[in-house]
Parts: structure tokens; C-alpha cells; sequence
């Protein structure tokens, strides 16, 4: 199969069965694709590139690789409180397998899974051969305003969707002998769409956790020049993690990756609308700079710091 018909086949034909031509004046097919956003939208754009053997374990599946390399990019356009539009697929494939009629067949059903549960639309990319598996996702979306990570605000609450730490409960080096599996939250994590957009309007601060829930809280910090109070106690936590010791499951959800779950602080007052996930509220936005940590009231050290890229 040359570039072009695997364009054509495994990518241009299923792109084309779901195009909302409303927003996409030229999907796949010409030098570049033309979008018209509703008006008064701000386009929300961000990049994420997975590698084999650094992203993923080699073994993982092509499913698994196709959704996650779209859900990580949907979580960031949703930590940003807009709505997904629209990906572009960078694809840097070894040649035997570009070869695999089935491994492709299979990432291009990943990837499209994920494109359909959030209604998002694959528009454009590129294809190269490469001897490293590498897939580079840039994901569209739109808001008329955003939430950044700079609002928090001193008196706020800190809280989080979803559970913490089941991404790296999953890791075979953690998982070792324990009978549960939390598998499909490692490789096919929920980008927290709905409920990034809810947000929308009530949020002062907002981010995905991604690199580990301390350094993403600290990014947060950072940028809002404050400080943060957390109760690790209430640290919301999947049963599966219930057998650990409480210092193992307190190190998965502070320094484990891969959780895309969403954190943000809003004004105590506020009470939140319904939403399709749960959440809770996990600490608040002091003046005093860094991070404090409490389990069941009392002052709790802590030394790892979050996932680190390089
Ligand atoms: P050019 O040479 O002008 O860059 P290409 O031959 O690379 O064009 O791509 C032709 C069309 O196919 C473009 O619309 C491009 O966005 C699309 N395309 C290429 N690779 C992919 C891919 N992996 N997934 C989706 N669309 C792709
Ligand atoms: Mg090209």
C-alpha cells in the first residue's frame, strides 16, 4: 500500500462518513483544511506527540495507541474549557507496520472511537515512514472565552473529577500480583469533555492532570501566585486502590501520570451543577506559596515530585 491509498483507505473514507460540512468548508484531500468556526469563538489549539517505547509499552495495542493519542489532546482542549472540534493525525510509522493491514485497521478504529464519542473530526495530517513509531496529534477546538491555569484565587476550593492514581495503579511494575484491573484507564483514558465546558464561566483555574496531580497543582500555583492546602484523605480514590497501604496509593495519586482527570479551583460559595462525573473537593487556595500537605489532619511529608518528561 503507497501513502496514498493507505490516505484514502484507512484514514480519508471512514474521515469523510462523519464530516459536518457546517464547520468544515475542506476536510482530507486538498493542500490544507478550511474551518469556519461559529462566531465570536476563540479556536482553542493544542499539540501532543506519543513515542513507542517512551508514551507506551511497545505491546500496547493499536486500538489503545489510536484512542489515547486522541483523548490526551480532547483532555487539554477540555482543561481549557472549550469545546473539541477537530484533530490533525501525524503519523510516523516503521514500514512492516504500514504493511499491517491489521494494525492500522485497528489504530485507525481507536482513533475514530474516540473521535466519535466526543464528535470530533479528523481533518488533515501527514504520513512518513519512521523506524520509531511516532504519533503526533493536534487537536482543534473553540470557547468564547477560556479558563486558564493563571485565575485561582486565595479562598477558592481545589477540586478534581473522576479518580486519582488508576493510570499508574495499572503499570505492570505496580500491578504485579493484584487481581484488579483499572487497564482500560491507562489506555483509553476519558478526555473530561462535558464537564470541561460546565465549567466554563464558574472555574478560576483549570488543568488536566497528566503528569501527576502535585506538579499539575503546582503548575497551577505557579501561575495564580498562591498557595494550596491538600487533604489527602479525601484524595478520590477507584476500590481497586483500597488494599494498598495508605503511603502507596498517596504516592500513585500525587506522582502518577496518565490520569487526565481535570483539576480546578472555584469560590467556595459556588455550588456546581450536575455533571456525567463525579467530584470532589480535595484542598484550598491559601495566599502562602506551596504546597501543603494533610492526611487526617496532621502534617504529612512528602519527597517525589511528578512525572517527568526528559
Ligand atoms: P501534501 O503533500 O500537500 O502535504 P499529503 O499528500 O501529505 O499532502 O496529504 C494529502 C491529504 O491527506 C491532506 O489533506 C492531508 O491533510 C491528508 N493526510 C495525510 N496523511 C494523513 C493522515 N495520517 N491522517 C489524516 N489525513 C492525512
Ligand atoms: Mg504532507
Amino acid at each position: 500500500m503507497n501513502e496514498f491509498d493507505l490516505i484514502r483507505d484507512v484514514f480519508q473514507r471512514q474521515a469523510a462518513q462523519s464530516l459536518d460540512y457546517s464547520t468544515i468548508r475542506c476536510g482530507i484531500g486538498d493542500d490544507a483544511a478550511v474551518l469556519q468556526f461559529p462566531p465570536n469563538q476563540q479556536v482553542v489549539t493544542c499539540t501532543d506527540t506519543l513515542i513507542s517505547g517512551r508514551h507506551f509499552p511497545e505491546n500496547t495495542s493499536a486500538f489503545a495507541i489510536g484512542y489515547k493519542a486522541v483523548a490526551v489532546n480532547l483532555s487539554d482542549i477540555a482543561a481549557m474549557g472549550a469545546q473539541p472540534h477537530s484533530i490533525l493525525l501525524a503519523l510516523a510509522i516503521p514500514q512492516k507496520l504500514k504493511e499491517n493491514k491489521g494494525w492500522l485497521t485497528d489504530f485507525a478504529k481507536g482513533l475514530f472511537s474516540c473521535c466519535h464519542e466526543f464528535g470530533v473530526q479528523l481533518i488533515g495530517g501527514d504520513t512518513t515512514r519512521s523506524d520509531v513509531l511516532t504519533i503526533s496529534v493536534t487537536a482543534l477546538g473553540y470557547a468564547q472565552q477560556c479558563i486558564y491555569r493563571s485565575g485561582a484565587q486565595v479562598g477558592d476550593v481545589i477540586a478534581v473529577t473522576g479518580t486519582l492514581g488508576d493510570a499508574a495503579f495499572a503499570l505492570p511494575e505496580v500491578l504485579s500480583g493484584n487481581m484488579c484491573t483499572l487497564q482500560h484507564r491507562l489506555d483509553t483514558p476519558t478526555p473530561r469533555v462535558s464537564i470541561g465546558t460546565m465549567l466554563n464561566g464558574i472555574a478560576t483555574s483549570m488543568i488536566d492532570v497528566s503528569d501527576g496531580l502535585i506538579q499539575d497543582l503546582g503548575h497551577i500555583c505557579y501561575e495564580s501566585s498562591v498557595g494550596a492546602i491538600l487533604h489527602l484523605d479525601k484524595l478520590p480514590s477507584h476500590d481497586c486502590l483500597s488494599k494498598l497501604t495508605d503511603d502507596k496509593r498517596i504516592r500513585l495519586q500525587l506522582s502518577g501520570g496518565d490520569d487526565y482527570e481535570l483539576l480546578f479551583t472555584y469560590p467556595s460559595h459556588v455550588t456546581l451543577p450536575q455533571s456525567d462525573v463525579a467530584v470532589t473537593i480535595i484542598g484550598e487556595v491559601i495566599e502562602e506559596k506551596g504546597i501543603s500537605l494533610y492526611h487526617l489532619g496532621k502534617a504529612y511529608s512528602y519527597h517525589h515530585a511528578g512525572y517527568q518528561h526528559f
